[in-house]
């Protein structure tokens, strides 16, 4: 039994980690050159014992990453620290995803995963016996299981006509990073709450504050846009945009494939969990097709599990996230 995953994201080298411990063997394949950067970097502290689990834990200490109590939130002139727990021990994390997601790679490699990085996917096949082609610039590769973890770029689901549920009106975030050295500023992440939507502000090192900026009635931003409390500051580099709807695909695993992080489900940033819910599903794969090998579970019994196990996570999110946006009087 042999995986491949497409995307060497948190999702996908989550899901090679528990494949790996199952002695299965995994080939992991991604367009881009590591490290790479990507937007994500504030991260709920329910990622620890998931971290701790996955053995890079000592790393990550070794790093010494920025840490924070809680979320300030800003409303109708008010401001309000919504702490992770109430005695304000429990801290979530400031990464810098080049470094944290090459954490998590390296560990995948010396585990044992063959990783294909600047490979281009030009079509994909998945066969009634079980065995899933995939066609790059690099040459073809096959396998019992395919693991689409290509992030909202839904690299599968493309190539076979997997449909998406939409549940939100477009929703595009904006999003750039500035420089400053007074490191007491925004070490605290602030989502402030205007007339026009919302504004996320964090400081990820000692040396960036990124921002997100999303008009929930899809405005379009100025190219050189700045939130008013960053305006002083010199922005690194030019700003992005990221198609943010929130969707889930309509099976997230069937036959031989299994769709992880956000290339299974999306919510804008507003939700911040973003990159654990890419690490818990990608561990979820991993460990129940462990299960398929080491205790030959019943394959049908695994994709149920799986789409269940999804889809309540994803109703739960969203209902949620439709009370929050409705209190601000955003109703989407
Ligand atoms: C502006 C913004 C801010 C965010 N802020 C937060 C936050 O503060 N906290 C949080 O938890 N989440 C946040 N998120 C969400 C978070 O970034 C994602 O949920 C998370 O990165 C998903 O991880 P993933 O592994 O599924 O996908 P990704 O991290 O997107 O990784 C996908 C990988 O697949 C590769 N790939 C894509 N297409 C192909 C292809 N065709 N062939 C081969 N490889 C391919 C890519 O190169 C990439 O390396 C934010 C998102 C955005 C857009």
């Amino acid at each position: 039994m042999n995986a491949l995953i497409i995307g060497a994201g948190p999702a996908g080298t989550s899901c090679a980690i528990q494949l790996l411990k199952a002695g299965i063997e995994v080939s992991i394949l991604d367009k881009q050159h590591f490290p790479r950067s990507a937007p994500g970097e504030t991260l709920h502290p329910g990622i620890e014992p998931l971290l701790k689990e996955l053995d890079i834990w000592k790393e990550i200490e070794g790093f010494s990453f920025k840490r924070h109590p809680g979320i300030i939130t800003e409303f109708r002139d008010s401001a309000k620290l919504d702490l992770y727990n109430q005695e304000g021990s429990w801290e979530g994390f400031q990464f810098p995803r080049d470094t944290f997601d090459q954490l998590l790679l390296d560990q995948a490699i010396s585990l044992g995963a063959k990783f294909y990085s600047g490979s281009k996917i030009t079509d994909v096949t998945l066969s009634s016996i079980g065995i899933a082609t995939v066609f790059t610039n690099s040459g073809s590769f096959n396998a019992s299981f395919f693991i689409d973890a290509s992030g909202r770029n839904a690299v599968l689901p493309k190539k076979l006509g997997i449909r998406y549920k939409q549940q939100s009106t477009p929703l595009f975030v904006h999003f750039g990073y500035v420089e400053s050295e007074n490191t007491h500023s925004f070490s605290t992440p602030r989502m402030i709450w205007d007339a026009d939507g919302w504004i996320w502000v964090s400081r990820i090192s000692e040396k960036l504050i990124s921002w997100n900026r999303l008009y929930p009635f899809n405005q379009k931003i100025a190219k050189n846009w700045l939130p008013e409390c960053l305006q002083h500051l010199k922005p690194a580099g030019s700003h992005k945009a990221a198609d943010v709807t929130w969707r889930i695909a309509e099976n997230v695993s069937r036959s031989n494939y299994f769709l992880i992080g956000d290339a299974a489900f999306t919510f804008d940033p507003a939700s911040s969990k973003g990159v654990l819910k890419a690490v818990m599903s990608g561990m979820m794969c991993g460990y129940l097709l462990g299960q398929l090998k080491l205790v030959k579970s019943d394959i049908k019994e695994i994709h149920a599990h799986y789409n269940t196990w999804m889809n309540d996570w994803f109703s739960n999110d969203l209902a949620n996230m439709k009370n929050m946006y409705a209190e601000k009087g955003f109703p989407i």
